[in-house]
């Protein structure tokens, strides 16, 4: 079939497929397991399944119906357990559109595989090739953090960096550099929160004073990740009203809007919500400790692990030594009406 690619082929700069091996969603997607289950007895042994499908009715665990009707066959389900697939694998930031369309252009350029105490965290580069003043700027950070709470390294960290300009932030904020999702284990930063001389975001942070954006960026984002995978807090939203950091700083809820009731945020991005104040405060903790207000300096202080800076090593890999992570299998099943 002619397609743009062959009317284009000509013209256009050739694009070489990439060294890297990745396994593409839909690959993904039609390698999941997916099995019918007869009767409700037989769901007990699919416990371990992602997803079970049930009768909506009948069954204890709702999410999902199918009804049978008389027009489904076996496409007509597949379809429909793809597209509850498609839900379950967004959960790896691999297999998302925006990633998996860097990933097919072959823009990744480099992964750095950090060692971090014997856990590990990867940097998958997909915009310009890191500096070396950059690189000991990401390790520095990294151990920084490490040497705070070192346990939030242990589940497996990606941070993916890009050149694309990313979400819109509200009017009065500066522009988005980076963005974590601490379900995914992942989190993302453009150019303007690496390089040098990205002021804009520094203006909510008054008194940060002058050093590089990634030194705000980074231990910001690395932050959520304290507050949800580290010895801080737990991850149920329930939970978080109990949280000690809400307790101790003072958040409340005022017609359904987290208000700061006492003491003093460092900057006026942490007076966002807790979780801002939180990740914001750290940064200050680590690195402007004395612009800390006391309650924050005492909340970071009875939790700092104090470790002497951990050994951070980074190690380079491009092409064909690139290794993009897989998605662990899964099983579905489901059951009809
Ligand atoms: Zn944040």
């Amino acid at each position: 079939m002619p397609n743009d690619e062959s009317l284009q082929g000509k013209n256009s700069e050739q694009i070489a497929s990439p060294l890297y091996i990745f396994q593409s969603r839909d690959e993904y997607i039609n390698q999941l397991t997916v099995t019918q289950i007869n009767s409700s007895s037989e769901e007990k042994n699919y416990d371990d399944c992602i997803h079970i499908f049930i009768d909506k009715k009948k069954g204890d665990r709702p999410n999902y119906a199918f009804s049978r009707l008389s027009s489904w066959n076996q496409t007509v389900i597949r379809s429909k357990i793809n597209r509850d697939a498609i839900q379950f694998v967004d959960r790896f930031w691999w297999l998302q559109t925006a990633w998996q369309e860097r990933l097919k252009k072959g823009s990744l350029r480099e992964q750095f595989v950090v060692g971090v105490n014997g856990d590990e965290l990867d940097i998958y580069n997909f915009g310009k090739v890191l500096s070396d003043k950059e690189k000991t700027l990401f390790q520095s950070i990294i151990g920084r953090v490490a040497s705070y709470d070192p346990t939030v390294f242990q589940n497996g960290l990606w941070i993916g960096l890009h050149d694309d300009e990313m979400g819109n932030s509200k009017e009065d904020e500066p522009i988005t550099v980076a963005v974590s999702y601490t379900k995914k284990s992942f989190l993302e930063i453009n150019q303007a929160g690496i390089r040098d001389g990205a002021v804009d975001i520094a203006r909510l942070h008054e008194g940060i004073g002058d050093f590089p954006v990634l030194q705000l960026v980074l231990p910001h984002e690395l932050g959520h990740f304290v507050a949800v995978l580290g010895k801080d807090l737990s991850q149920s939203p329930l939970f978080r009203f109990k949280d000690p950091w809400i307790a101790a700083t003072g958040w409340e809820i005022e017609n359904g809007k987290w208000v700061l009731k006492k003491s003093k945020a460092p900057s006026t991005y942490a007076l966002d919500a807790p979780d801002e104040d939180h990740a914001d405060s750290l940064v200050y903790y680590l690195y402007r400790p004395n612009l800390l207000d006391d309650v924050r300096h005492k909340y970071f202080t009875a939790r700092d692990a104090k470790l002497d800076p951990p050994q951070v090593t980074m190690e380079r890999k491009v092409g064909n030594r690139i290794k993009l992570p897989v998605a662990p299998s899964a099983k579905l099943a489901y059951r009809l009406m």
